[in-house]
């Protein structure tokens, strides 16, 4: 009788040239409250990360760690402001080093993990490092599910850009901003 395996927690701390040798895998979770960067970087972290990392040799004896990382991650939408789930994948690809030697004779399509000579990883930094890579630079709900979207037809953004090139219609912009500063400081 076998029961489901518990959800096992991915190691932060790994000797990661014992881990290269043995071939290890880790599979598991990293709890939103071990990735504070990514805490601070979005408005919330919605659910655990899961992940699978591997350490091994490749073919040219490199020591290498892959991983394929996935969370969700609450974001702002530019367009309304407020929160959308984004479905947060990343995929770690590195080449494990112990000396500045070692990192610069890398052939150039590796990326390096500088480590000091104990091998000694710290795992949720480098995972942490390639989520914050991962997340979009700007957000936005699909049309139909923003709030805003009606604000902003295709119609509306295209004139302002119109007017933009007439150099008269930026004077009467000037002119209006100038009206607007004398009114604030009138009502002071
Ligand atoms: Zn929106």
């Amino acid at each position: 009788m076998s029961t489901a395996p518990k959800t096992s927690i991915i190691p932060r701390e790994v000797d990661a040239l014992k881990a290269c040798t043995q071939g290890a895998t880790y599979e598991g979770v990293i709890m939103p409250e071990d990735l504070p960067r990514l805490a601070a970087a979005v408005v919330s972290i919605q659910r655990e990360m899961t992940g699978k990392v591997r350490f091994f040799r490749d073919e040219s004896n490199y020591r290498m760690v892959t991983a394929e990382l996935h969370t969700v991650v609450s974001v702002q939408c530019q367009r309304c402001l407020s929160a959308l789930d984004y479905q947060l994948r990343a995929e770690m690809d590195l080449a494990i080093v112990v000396s500045e030697g070692q990192l610069e004779s890398l052939p150039k399509e590796f990326e390096g993990w500088l480590l000091d000579e104990s091998g000694s990883a710290d795992l949720y930094e480098a995972i942490e490092e390639e989520l914050l890579l991962a997340l979009p630079i700007v957000s936005y709900h699909d049309q139909a599910d923003c709030s805003a979207s009606g604000q902003y037809s295709t119609g509306d953004f295209e004139e302002p850009l119109a007017e933009k090139k007439n150099p008269f219609a930026v004077l009467g912009d000037l002119k209006l901003a100038g009206k607007a500063d004398s009114t604030d400081k009138e009502s002071e």
